[in-house]
Order: C-alpha cells, then sequence, then structure tokens
C-alpha cells in the first residue's frame, strides 16, 4: 500500500522504526519484538539497513515478515554511499519479490574506513534511480537541526528540495528533543515550496547511555528541561525509564495537537516501550 495515501486521512500517523539484529544473532531472534511491535498497530513499521553493524541483507527479510506475517504495512530502508548501481539493484529486485514497495531511500553514513562508491553520489539521485525502475513509493530522510555534514540550514533545504523533486513522497526526521526545532524546519521546508508530508522523529530515552551515544552521533540540542530531568534520575534506571517515556509523551502531545502529519518511533526494539507511548497516545491521534 502507499503510505503517501494514508495521509490524506488528515490524522497524525503514528509508525515505528526496528532494527535487524546484529550480525552475530540469528533473524529469528527479533521476530518477538516483531509480535508485541506490531501488534500495537502502527500505521507502518520502517526497517533500518546496515546501521549500527547490524546485516543488511535481514532488512528485507524482516520488511516482509511485517507486511506478510502480521499484516503490517512496512517500509525498508536503502543506502547508497557503499552500493554500485547493480547492488541497488539487486536489493530492488529482492524487496519486489518479497512484496515490499515502500522504501526509504539513504545515502548513508561515510564511513572513515570505507572509500564511498561513486554511482549514487547523495540520497537525490539514488530517489531518482529507485523511481526510475518503477514500482516503488519511496520516502526521504530529513534533518529539523540540519544534517551534520551541511554548510547551513539554507543549503540543507535547497538539498532537501533536491530529493523530494527526485520523487520522495515523504520525509521522516531525524530524532529531536525540542519540539520548536521541528516546528521552525517545517517553516523552511514550507518556504522552500516542500510540501510533502514530514514526520516527527521521537526517540524515548530510557537510559543514559542512549542520550550520550545519540547527541554525540546526531547532533540533537537538549534542551535543559530535558537535561535536568535526565541528570535528576541518572542513577535510578526505572526513574530513568518512566521519566525518559514521560518527556516522549509530553512530546507527542504537543506535536499531535500542532497537527503534525506523524509521528515516527524509534523504538530501539523495545516493544515495552513503545506499549507505554502508545497507551498514553492512542486516542490522541
Ligand atoms: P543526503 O540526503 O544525501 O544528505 C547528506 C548530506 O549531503 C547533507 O548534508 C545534504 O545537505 C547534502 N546533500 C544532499 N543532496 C545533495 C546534493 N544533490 N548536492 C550536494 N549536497 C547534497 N543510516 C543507515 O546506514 N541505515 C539506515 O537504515 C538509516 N536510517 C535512517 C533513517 C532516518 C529517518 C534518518 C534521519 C537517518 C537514517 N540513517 C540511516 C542515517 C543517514 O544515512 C545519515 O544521516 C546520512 O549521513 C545521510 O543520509 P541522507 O539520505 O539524509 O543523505
Amino acid at each position: 500500500m502507499n503510505i503517501v495515501e494514508m495521509y490524506k486521512e488528515n490524522k497524525t500517523l503514528l509508525s515505528f522504526e526496528v532494527f535487524p539484529p546484529k550480525k552475530t544473532s540469528p533473524i529469528e531472534s527479533v521476530y518477538g519484538v516483531l509480535e508485541e511491535l506490531t501488534a500495537l498497530k502502527p500505521a507502518y513499521v520502517s526497517v533500518t539497513y546496515g546501521a549500527g553493524g547490524t546485516a543488511a541483507d535481514n532488512t528485507c527479510a524482516i520488511a516482509a515478515k511485517i507486511k506478510n506475517t502480521y499484516n503490517i504495512e512496512a517500509i525498508a530502508h536503502i543506502t547508497c554511499v557503499n552500493s554500485t548501481k547493480r547492488q541497488v539493484e539487486d536489493a530492488l529486485d529482492n524487496f519486489k519479490a518479497n512484496s515490499i514497495d515502500n522504501v526509504l531511500a539513504l545515502r548513508g553514513d561515510i564511513v572513515p574506513d570505507l572509500p564511498p562508491q561513486t554511482d549514487f553520489r547523495h540520497a537525490d539521485e539514488l530517489t531518482a534511480f529507485i523511481k526510475s525502475k518503477g514500482g516503488f513509493h519511496v520516502a526521504g530522510a530529513c534533518y529539523p537541526e540540519v544534517h551534520p555534514e551541511a554548510e547551513d540550514e539554507i543549503t540543507d533545504i535547497i538539498n532537501l528540495k533536491k530529493k523530494v523533486d527526485a520523487g520522495a513522497e515523504f520525509l521522516i526526521s531525524q530524532l529531536f528533543f525540542d519540539n520548536q526545532c521541528f516546528y521552525d524546519f517545517l517553516k523552511r521546508c514550507r518556504l522552500a515550496g516542500i510540501n510533502v508530508p514530514i514526520e516527527a522523529g521521537i526517540m524515548p530515552v530510557v537510559n543514559k547511555n542512549q542520550i550520550q551515544r545519540m547527541v554525540s552521533l546526531c547532533g540533537a540540542s537538549l534542551p535543559a528541561k530535558f537535561s535536568r530531568i535526565m541528570n535528576r534520575y541518572e542513577n535510578n534506571p526505572e526513574a530513568l525509564r518512566d521519566a525518559g517515556i514521560a518527556y516522549a509523551v509530553d512530546q507527542c502531545v504537543d506535536l499531535i495537537a500542532n497537527g503534525v502529519s506523524g509521528i515516527h518511533l524509534y523504538t530501539m526494539n523495545n516493544p515495552y516501550v513503545a506499549r507505554r507511548i502508545c497507551e498514553a497516545i492512542g486516542k490522541l491521534l
């Protein structure tokens, strides 16, 4: 199903992100998580590709399981920085053979020890390539607090417009902890003529290591209110978890009240946390 059709109902969609298991674990190790997450009836579930050392091959198998066993729409992520056109074509063929027709087209992070391939330089080129093949709905990534490599916010928005012009039908945002950053970003997008649905990326922070890792990876700014909560409960894991969930719920309530197109929950494969959030906001959507 084309996910863009779902936005036409004018409600805020709630979607989840999951990641495949580490290369050393069997794919089946994630099935229990998928079963619990899909039981929460998200609009769709997206599956990362090779991120954080996970096996890229499993992306398709997990997306297929979500769609074909649990009957929830799935999006498979695909990156191009280390892939040739031929490898991307093979991955797309595999998606098609498994009835996956929604993809999130990404450049991927440039890894210092692995020189990038040259077939695709940016996600807009990958997006155009996938659209030219036909049969896929394509989404793209966006960065409310500006992509770390971008010269400035104007250049980043101009580049994002290229991705949308190349065929990205909706966008999913990087995580953020300050809703105002997202609202300011939405304004910049609309001024630049980017009018596709944009989902807000929300990550409930439930332990202290997660915050440090996330901030160093994506550069999200930490509002004083957030830091105060995290500092106060850093030595009390249960309280920190509950406070992290409460903070994420608070962000979601505000986003829904502001009529955002969707909330994309970075579940970190944690069904307990996803369930708590669904219970808190389910009736608001
Ligand atoms: P691009 O859109 O290509 O942008 C990268 C940089 O290049 C930006 O600074 C942009 O301003 C600039 N740029 C873009 N187009 C042009 C152009 N035409 N000319 C000049 N400059 C340009 N990584 C994974 O490895 N696996 C995943 O599954 C994964 N999932 C993600 C999901 C989401 C929702 C998000 C937000 C990120 C995800 N990432 C994932 C991380 C992502 O791969 C990195 O953030 C990567 O550095 C950028 O990818 P992109 O597709 O946004 O790149």
